[in-house]
Protein backbone atom coordinates (compact mmCIF):
# COMPACT_ATOMS: atom_id res chain seq x y z
CA UNK A 1 0.00 0.00 0.00
CA UNK A 2 1.51 3.14 -1.03
CA UNK A 3 0.52 6.75 -0.02
CA UNK A 4 -0.41 7.34 -3.58
CA UNK A 5 -3.33 4.70 -3.69
CA UNK A 6 -4.16 4.52 -0.24
CA UNK A 7 -4.96 8.02 1.60
CA UNK A 8 -3.83 8.41 4.77
CA UNK A 9 -5.94 6.60 7.53
CA UNK A 10 -5.51 7.73 11.38
CA UNK A 11 -7.28 6.66 14.85
CA UNK A 12 -8.27 9.41 17.55
CA UNK A 13 -7.31 8.77 20.95
CA UNK A 14 -10.67 7.94 22.32
CA UNK A 15 -11.37 5.49 19.79
CA UNK A 16 -8.72 3.22 20.34
CA UNK A 17 -9.22 2.99 24.03
CA UNK A 18 -13.11 2.51 23.25
CA UNK A 19 -12.06 0.20 20.54
CA UNK A 20 -13.32 -3.53 21.59
CA UNK A 21 -16.25 -1.69 23.16
CA UNK A 22 -17.05 -0.08 19.37
CA UNK A 23 -16.20 -3.04 17.59
CA UNK A 24 -18.43 -5.51 20.37
CA UNK A 25 -21.03 -2.64 20.21
CA UNK A 26 -21.74 -3.28 16.00
CA UNK A 27 -20.72 0.42 15.82
CA UNK A 28 -17.60 0.06 13.70
CA UNK A 29 -16.75 -1.54 11.14
CA UNK A 30 -20.68 -0.87 9.26
CA UNK A 31 -21.15 -3.77 7.40
CA UNK A 32 -22.64 -4.12 4.10
CA UNK A 33 -21.98 -0.22 3.03
CA UNK A 34 -19.95 1.31 -0.14
CA UNK A 35 -16.89 3.01 0.98
CA UNK A 36 -13.40 3.68 -0.17
CA UNK A 37 -11.35 1.46 -1.65
CA UNK A 38 -8.31 1.36 0.93
CA UNK A 39 -10.65 1.04 3.61
CA UNK A 40 -11.30 -2.57 2.82
CA UNK A 41 -7.31 -3.61 3.32
CA UNK A 42 -8.02 -4.80 6.94
CA UNK A 43 -10.87 -4.31 9.86
CA UNK A 44 -8.42 -1.80 11.27
CA UNK A 45 -8.29 0.12 8.36
CA UNK A 46 -12.12 -0.18 7.83
CA UNK A 47 -13.69 0.86 11.52
CA UNK A 48 -11.17 3.68 11.38
CA UNK A 49 -12.38 4.79 7.44
CA UNK A 50 -16.24 4.56 9.30
CA UNK A 51 -15.55 6.43 12.38
CA UNK A 52 -12.61 9.12 12.14
CA UNK A 53 -11.11 9.87 8.40
CA UNK A 54 -11.74 13.08 7.18
CA UNK A 55 -14.02 13.82 10.58
CA UNK A 56 -13.17 17.69 11.47
CA UNK A 57 -10.81 17.77 14.20
CA UNK A 58 -10.50 20.38 16.33
CA UNK A 59 -8.74 19.05 19.26
CA UNK A 60 -4.50 20.50 19.45
CA UNK A 61 -3.77 17.20 21.21
CA UNK A 62 -5.19 15.14 18.63
CA UNK A 63 -4.00 17.46 15.62
CA UNK A 64 -0.18 16.85 17.10
CA UNK A 65 -1.15 13.24 17.28
CA UNK A 66 -1.64 13.08 14.00
CA UNK A 67 2.09 15.08 12.79
CA UNK A 68 3.42 12.57 14.77
CA UNK A 69 1.83 9.40 13.38
CA UNK A 70 2.36 10.97 9.71
CA UNK A 71 6.12 11.80 10.11
CA UNK A 72 6.33 8.22 11.78
CA UNK A 73 4.55 6.29 8.98
CA UNK A 74 7.12 8.16 6.13
CA UNK A 75 8.36 4.87 4.43
CA UNK A 76 6.52 2.49 5.91
CA UNK A 77 2.72 1.33 5.59
CA UNK A 78 -0.05 2.66 7.30
CA UNK A 79 -1.16 -0.28 8.92
CA UNK A 80 2.02 -0.60 10.89
CA UNK A 81 1.62 2.84 12.70
CA UNK A 82 -2.24 1.83 13.10
CA UNK A 83 -1.20 -1.03 15.28
CA UNK A 84 1.49 0.95 16.98
CA UNK A 85 -0.50 3.70 17.93
CA UNK A 86 -1.17 2.68 21.57
CA UNK A 87 2.25 2.06 22.04
CA UNK A 88 3.00 5.79 20.69
CA UNK A 89 0.56 6.75 23.35
CA UNK A 90 2.40 5.15 26.16
CA UNK A 91 5.96 6.01 24.72
CA UNK A 92 5.37 9.87 24.09
CA UNK A 93 3.06 10.65 27.28
CA UNK A 94 -0.26 11.00 25.05
CA UNK A 95 1.03 12.90 22.68
CA UNK A 96 1.24 16.12 24.84
CA UNK A 97 3.32 18.47 23.03
CA UNK A 98 4.41 20.18 26.29
CA UNK A 99 5.96 17.07 27.89
CA UNK A 100 7.43 15.64 24.44
CA UNK A 101 9.06 19.07 24.34
CA UNK A 102 11.54 18.69 27.05
CA UNK A 103 12.55 15.31 26.31
CA UNK A 104 16.33 15.23 27.00
CA UNK A 105 18.85 12.98 25.76
CA UNK A 106 18.11 10.45 28.27
CA UNK A 107 14.58 10.07 26.97
CA UNK A 108 15.65 9.59 23.47
CA UNK A 109 17.64 7.12 24.38
CA UNK A 110 14.83 5.08 25.97
CA UNK A 111 12.44 5.49 23.05
CA UNK A 112 15.66 3.98 21.30
CA UNK A 113 15.20 1.40 22.60
CA UNK A 114 11.44 0.91 22.83
CA UNK A 115 9.95 -2.06 20.70
CA UNK A 116 6.79 -0.84 20.24
CA UNK A 117 7.65 2.06 18.10
CA UNK A 118 9.54 2.77 15.27
CA UNK A 119 12.91 2.99 16.30
CA UNK A 120 14.14 5.67 13.70
CA UNK A 121 16.53 8.40 15.71
CA UNK A 122 15.62 11.27 12.99
CA UNK A 123 11.80 10.68 13.43
CA UNK A 124 12.28 10.59 17.11
CA UNK A 125 14.30 13.39 17.37
CA UNK A 126 11.86 14.90 14.67
CA UNK A 127 8.42 14.47 16.84
CA UNK A 128 10.89 16.16 19.76
CA UNK A 129 11.31 18.95 17.60
CA UNK A 130 8.06 19.60 16.53
CA UNK A 131 6.36 19.37 19.63
CA UNK A 132 8.72 22.29 20.70
CA UNK A 133 7.51 24.34 17.37
CA UNK A 134 4.26 23.30 17.77
CA UNK A 135 3.58 24.91 21.57
CA UNK A 136 5.29 27.91 19.78
CA UNK A 137 2.58 28.20 17.35
CA UNK A 138 0.14 27.71 19.47
CA UNK A 139 1.55 30.74 21.34
CA UNK A 140 1.96 32.58 18.24
CA UNK A 141 -1.82 31.88 16.96
CA UNK A 142 -4.01 30.63 20.32
CA UNK A 143 -4.16 27.24 19.18
CA UNK A 144 -2.50 24.95 16.73
CA UNK A 145 -6.37 24.37 15.32
CA UNK A 146 -6.83 28.14 14.33
CA UNK A 147 -3.12 28.15 12.73
CA UNK A 148 -3.83 24.94 10.53
CA UNK A 149 -7.38 25.61 9.75
CA UNK A 150 -6.28 28.77 7.96
CA UNK A 151 -4.95 26.89 5.16
CA UNK A 152 -8.93 26.47 4.08
CA UNK A 153 -9.97 29.23 5.76
CA UNK A 154 -11.28 27.49 8.25
CA UNK A 155 -13.98 25.14 6.03
CA UNK A 156 -13.18 21.62 4.74
CA UNK A 157 -13.27 21.23 1.23
CA UNK A 158 -15.43 18.99 -0.08
CA UNK A 159 -14.27 16.89 -3.26
CA UNK A 160 -16.33 15.09 -5.48
CA UNK A 161 -13.96 12.30 -6.38
CA UNK A 162 -15.57 8.93 -8.00
CA UNK A 163 -12.41 6.79 -8.47
CA UNK A 164 -9.13 5.87 -5.82
CA UNK A 165 -6.88 7.56 -8.66
CA UNK A 166 -8.48 11.04 -8.97
CA UNK A 167 -7.63 11.53 -5.52
CA UNK A 168 -4.23 13.59 -5.57
CA UNK A 169 -0.99 12.79 -3.02
CA UNK A 170 -0.50 16.82 -2.52
CA UNK A 171 -2.41 19.72 -3.25
CA UNK A 172 -2.03 23.83 -3.50
CA UNK A 173 -2.79 24.38 0.08
CA UNK A 174 -0.40 21.04 1.42
CA UNK A 175 2.05 22.91 -0.43
CA UNK A 176 1.57 26.10 1.24
CA UNK A 177 0.98 24.30 4.92
CA UNK A 178 4.52 22.15 4.38
CA UNK A 179 6.29 25.40 3.07
CA UNK A 180 5.12 27.28 6.07
CA UNK A 181 5.73 24.48 8.19
CA UNK A 182 9.51 23.71 7.13
CA UNK A 183 10.42 27.76 7.47
CA UNK A 184 9.43 27.28 11.24
CA UNK A 185 12.03 24.15 11.16
CA UNK A 186 9.30 21.54 11.94
CA UNK A 187 10.76 18.06 10.15
CA UNK A 188 8.66 15.22 8.57
CA UNK A 189 6.49 18.10 6.74
CA UNK A 190 6.90 17.59 3.45
CA UNK A 191 3.72 18.08 0.72
CA UNK A 192 2.26 14.78 0.69
CA UNK A 193 2.84 14.43 4.44
CA UNK A 194 0.71 17.42 5.26
CA UNK A 195 -2.02 16.42 2.74
CA UNK A 196 -2.57 12.74 4.10
CA UNK A 197 -2.83 15.01 7.62
CA UNK A 198 -5.26 17.36 6.36
CA UNK A 199 -7.29 14.14 4.73
CA UNK A 200 -7.10 12.54 8.32
CA UNK A 201 -8.46 15.47 10.39
CA UNK A 202 -11.28 17.00 7.96
CA UNK A 203 -9.63 19.74 6.37
CA UNK A 204 -10.33 17.77 2.94
CA UNK A 205 -13.24 15.73 2.59
CA UNK A 206 -11.75 13.12 -0.12
CA UNK A 207 -14.05 10.03 0.61
CA UNK A 208 -15.35 8.73 -2.93
CA UNK A 209 -19.00 10.13 -3.56
CA UNK A 210 -19.78 6.49 -3.69
CA UNK A 211 -18.88 5.94 -0.07
CA UNK A 212 -21.62 5.93 2.77
CA UNK A 213 -19.07 8.53 4.65
CA UNK A 214 -18.74 11.12 1.96
CA UNK A 215 -22.39 12.51 2.73
CA UNK A 216 -22.26 11.66 6.25
CA UNK A 217 -19.36 14.51 6.04
CA UNK A 218 -20.19 16.58 2.94
CA UNK A 219 -23.34 17.94 5.41
ZN1 LIG B 1 -14.83 6.70 2.38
Amino acid sequence: MSRQDLPSVHLQKPLVDEWSAVTKSGRAPVPDRKRCGWAAANEVAKAYHDLEWGVPQHNDLVLFEFLVLEGAQAGLSWETILRKRGNYRSAFDNFDPCAIAAYDKHRISQLMHDEGIIRNRMKIEAAIRNARLFVQLQKEFGSFDRYVWRFVDGQPRINHWRMMRQVPARTLESDLLSQDLRKRGFAFVGSTICYAFMQAIGMVNDHLVTCFRYRDLAG
